[in-house]
């Protein structure tokens, strides 16, 4: 018996091998009929027996190819027309658009042997790639994802290619970005005025390793952007780089050639192995086993950011110099966005870089290196950007198609329609004017990509933000506008991750956030749901000298503390006129907003330990002193911090800024103080939590909030309350920075659009 199916398949199944796969399955099977690619996906059209198609169906999901992510296969019967054998037709465009395509990806094995081989016509040839590996999202400038949609449009085929292309057992069918050095992009070397030394990718990696190996500054060109190159184990070369970026402290990315070299001088676990060596391959932060590469990479830390080549040139750099560890930081000055336009490249990173390497094909979308680490056992995000962007979240049905802008800092916005959400790659901090434009350009590519063009705009509730401006710039009057708490979103972002609607106590513990009461919160005991919440606990506040853009000086903030704990005069922090000035102005209560962030009172109590003065980059103070803890031993004295009784628990937070001085009072190391405060924060966070769970009867308890990147923290409130009987959520697709935001805004608005309805 005949029979015939119409087959919607939906999720990332272009640019995959999606279609060839297809091909060979219905050969297989004995199927007659096509396979396209249009806007909304893969459709079928099959023929054949009824066993030999439901056999057919089954496998469509089961067998799919590794970058593939099916999310569903629909099949409607139609008329069978009597067809014989089975083709790969042309791309169509689709009444609707909703197709997704990989991320980038690393080089996959096949390649890299290739790339490897001298008797390979792909020799050395820097953008080899097939099916299973290579550029995807940051070459895409539209759907359908066709050679023509990408920035491969302006490179023809040579002949060779084409017929690798179009033959079906090769692993290149239909590979859109396939080339060969005959047909595709080459690589080209420059010196810092933009003069042409070298053209040859052999010529050109031996040069690099030279002038590398002699201190210089490389510009390199990879996946989603440039990076800034120079030898790890030369301390007078990273010292210069860190001069002309701008950046006195934050650690700075590595890439080491192997695994081997790796494991050489740091500490890996096999998540953490998996983890370098899978296709996303983002920087993993690992404990450092012995002083290897210059201290100045990461000062004051004991962990390195490190990753594995990804991209050919890479590999090829590493093979001619195997021992050899480089910083590969983005390229970009201090807080700009990541350049990634040969032009803009050389304007902005021409001062910096004493050469470029780059190539002739052009970046469509900017990506930063992602960054991971493992705790509790599991991968944890600390930027989700490249190798994990644009995959989709599969979500709840939502009627309205909802943009979500997230927040100002480490933004990334999101998009939600139908039944998934795509979460932006990394864009920085808003306050540059360049990374706001960044913002804007991505806005309006991914709403063209996912044919998202917004029903609803989500934004923070903080007036002074550039993304709640912007949000209200495009919803004008005609949009439906929504404003979430800020850490309402960031419990909300673990929520929708979960597909839960609470309610849960949320501990948002973070910098500062905008409140309902106009104060600036960040140590957020919530108990939330996705519509609402109400603020359980939180500690207690304290003036911020100069408010949210004065905290580089956390000297000020360490006075502050002491100043609410003791009046003027405090036995501790000795401080010289501009302290006392700070002291006059707080005792008038000028320019000093109240705050209850747990984030600045880690930055305080780093200043009154003598840890950190001023700071260059956000948790500077607070990873100094995680450090510090990490070297110390904390006493069991006083731990659980009391608090006030209320509809809304206050903690005593100059109760702990008391017992801080009192051990330094009494000859305590600053090491075993810091381990104490740790300690303190995690046991009266579990108590209070055990507290509001006698309550409410909620025994589920999220975590989110740019604090829990301090992993003695993190482990020790998870493990407390783990003890304690409490299921933890934490956060695993997303950052619990401000990265999550976004995912948190639509999870509040999809409520609110649900219940509307
Ligand atoms: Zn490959
Ligand atoms: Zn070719
Ligand atoms: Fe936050």
């Amino acid at each position: 018996m005949i029979k015939a199916y119409s087959i919607r398949v939906r999720g990332i199944v272009q640019g995959v091998g999606f279609r060839p796969f297809i091909y060979q399955l219905a050969h297989k099977l004995g199927i007659a009929g096509s396979v396209i690619n249009d806007t909304a996906g893969v459709l079928i059209q099959a023929e054949a027996g009824d066993a030999a198609l439901e056999e057919f169906i089954r496998r469509i999901a089961s067998d799919a190819p590794p970058l593939s992510h099916v999310s569903s296969v629909e099949k409607t019967e139609t008329p069978p027309a009597g067809i014989a054998g089975f083709t790969i037709g042309k791309s169509a465009e689709a009444a609707e658009r909703a197709v997704f395509y990989s991320p980038d990806v690393a080089l996959c094995a096949d390649c890299l042997r290739e790339f490897m081989d001298p008797s390979d016509r792909r020799y050395r040839y820097p953008f080899i790639t097939c099916i299973n590996c290579g550029p995807r999202f940051s070459i895409v400038s539209d759907i359908p994802y066709d050679r023509a949609n990408t920035t491969m449009a302006s490179f023809p085929m040579c002949p060779e290619c084409a017929a690798e292309y179009s033959d079906s057992r090769d692993r290149r069918f239909h590979t859109q970005p396939t080339a060969c050095r005959r047909c595709g992009p080459g690589l080209a070397l420059l010196d810092a005025g933009g003069n042409v030394l070298a053209d040859e990718p052999g010529l050109i990696a031996s040069m690099t390793v030279d002038m590398l190996r002699a201190g210089k500054i490389g510009a390199l060109k990879g996946l989603g952007g440039f990076h800034l190159a120079v030898d790890a184990l030369n301390e007078s070369a990273v010292a210069e780089l860190r001069r002309r970026k701008k950046r006195p402290f934050k650690p700075f990315a590595l890439m080491a050639g192997s695994i081997g070299i790796v494991e050489s001088f740091l500490e890996v676990s096999p998540e953490e192995r998996k983890l370098l060596l899978s296709k996303e391959s983002p920087a993993v932060l690992l404990k450092e086993k012995k002083k290897h590469v210059a201290g100045n990479v990461s000062p004051g830390l004991t962990w390195q950011g490190m990753m594995l080549p990804y991209t050919p040139f890479q590999h090829l750099l590493f093979s001619l110099a195997p021992e050899m560890v480089l910083v590969m930081t983005s390229g970009n000055l201090s807080e700009e966005p990541i350049a990634y336009r040969d032009g803009d490249a050389f304007d902005r990173l021409g001062p910096f870089a004493d050469f470029f390497v780059t190539y002739n094909r052009e970046i469509i979308a900017q990506n930063d290196d992602s960054v991971m680490f493992v705790e509790l056992g599991r991968p944890l995000f600390v930027r989700r950007s490249r190798g994990y962007v644009p995959a989709p979240f599969a979500s709840r049905n939502t009627p309205t198609k909802i943009l979500a802008v997230g927040g100002d800092l480490k933004n990334a916005f999101a998009l939600a329609r139908k039944d998934f959400v795509i979460v932006s790659q990394y864009l920085g901090d808003m306050a540059d004017a360049m990374s706001h434009a960044a913002f804007r350009s991505a806005v309006s590519h991914f709403t063209k990509i996912f044919d998202a063009s917004p029903g609803v705009v989500v934004s923070d509730m903080h007036p002074g933000y550039l993304t709640t401006s912007f949000a209200d710039e495009i919803a004008g009057a005609e949009l439906e506008r929504i404003k979430v708490q800020h850490h309402h979103a960031h419990i909300t972002s673990v929520l929708e991750e979960r597909g839960i609607d609470g309610p849960v106590i949320g501990i948002a513990f973070d910098g500062t956030g905008y409140g309902t009461d106009g104060t600036l919160w960040g140590s957020e005991f919530l108990v939330a749901g996705r519509k609402g919440f109400t603020r359980a606990a939180h500690f207690g506040e304290f003036p911020l000298p100069g408010g949210e853009s004065a905290i580089r000086d956390v000297w000020k903030i360490g006075l502050s503390l002491l100043y609410r704990a003791y009046g003027r005069d405090f036995p501790v922090m000795e401080h010289d006129a501009a302290g006392a000035v700070l002291l006059d102005a707080l005792d008038r209560g000028i320019n000093a907003p109240l705050t209850c962030s747990i984030g600045r009172v880690f930055d305080g109590i780093a200043a009154i330990l003598g840890i950190s003065r001023t700071v260059s980059s956000e948790a500077e103070a607070a990873m100094l002193l995680e450090e510090s803890a990490a070297r110390g031993n904390s006493m069991d004295v006083g731990l659980v911090l009391p608090w006030s009784q209320g509809p809304c628990r206050v903690v005593d937070t100059m109760t702990l800024v008391r017992r801080v001085v009192e051990m330094m009072q009494a000859g305590v190391p600053a090491d075993d103080i810091a381990a104490w405060f740790h300690r303190a924060i995690s046991v009266t966070t579990a108590a209070l939590v055990r507290e509001i769970r006698n309550e409410t009867g909620l025994s589920a308890a999220a975590l989110s909030g740019g604090v829990f990147h301090n992993r003695i923290l993190l482990r020790q409130i998870y493990e407390l309350l783990t003890r304690d009987g409490f299921e933890v959520l934490v956060p695993e697709k997303v950052p619990v920075n401000d990265g999550c935001i976004s995912l948190g805004q639509v999870a509040v608005a999809r409520a609110i659009l649900a219940q509307d309805r």
